[in-house]
């Protein structure tokens, strides 16, 4: 599976995030042993013992809904923070990693499905947060894109909207603040059921666990 997946990604500028979350170490290993590198997880709890038991090329990338106070077990590690829906996760992050002399690149989260359920900024937010003195005195955070979930439907139309309208967000958000900014390049959508669209309206994370692990239970 990974092998076509590699192929379905390669006319795009897109990288493969395995969103490994449930699944055991050994399942891990396989697909790195293929040569995936990027794995995604959404619980502090469970990313800590894998991040300590696997290799240490591998490059974790955090999808889930994050805790200030759980910022400090990730810090020291994280690749990239994709889930930041809150100034104040901001500056827990920038206060963490200083203590690690580290830049933690970050993603927005926006809010993009129907379903209110879903975690995420809206434009008029991040506009807002970006505008702040405290997020401009910020020095170890790195904002690197935008990111977010399509709402769950057979809707292909409805996928692709919320898709384009994310891809929107990340356009207008780079011409408003991050115009010089190459590091700002970032736009992580698509998922297992739905990655095929993201990749035609302009994703450059797709972040897959389904297709590659077989379902959860
Ligand atoms: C679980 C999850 C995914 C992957 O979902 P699949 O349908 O298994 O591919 C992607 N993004 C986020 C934020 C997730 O929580």
């Amino acid at each position: 599976m990974l092998q076509k997946l590699l192929a379905d990604l390669q006319p795009y500028p897109a990288k493969l995030a395995a969103v490994s979350k449930t699944r055991p170490i050994e399942d891990i290993q396989a697909l790195y042993a293929q040569g995936q590198r990027i794995f995604a997880e959404n619980k502090v709890q469970e990313l800590v013992p894998k991040y300590e038991a696997l290799p240490k090329d591998i490059q974790w990338h955090f999808i889930g809904h994050l805790q200030s106070n759980k910022v400090k077990y990730i810090a020291p590690f994280v690749h990239m923070i994709e889930s930041v829906d809150r100034l104040e996760l901001l500056v827990e992050i920038e206060k963490q990693a200083a203590k690690y002399q580290r830049t933690i690149p970050c993603l927005l989260e926006f809010h993009i499905a129907s379903e209110d359920s879903k975690y995420g900024l809206t434009l008029e937010h991040a506009l807002d947060l970006l505008r702040t003195p405290t997020f401009a005195a910020l020095r170890h955070v790195r904002i690197a894109g935008v990111m977010g979930m399509a709402t769950f439907t057979s809707d292909e139309a409805q996928i692709r909207q919320e898709f384009h309208q994310l891809k929107h967000i990340f356009r207008t958000l780079k011409e408003t603040f991050f115009q010089e900014d190459a590091g700002f390049c970032e736009c992580s959508m698509g998922m297992s059921s739905d990655y095929q669209i993201a990749l035609e309206e302009g994703s450059t994370i797709v972040r897959i666990g389904t297709l590659l692990f077989g379902s959860r239970s």
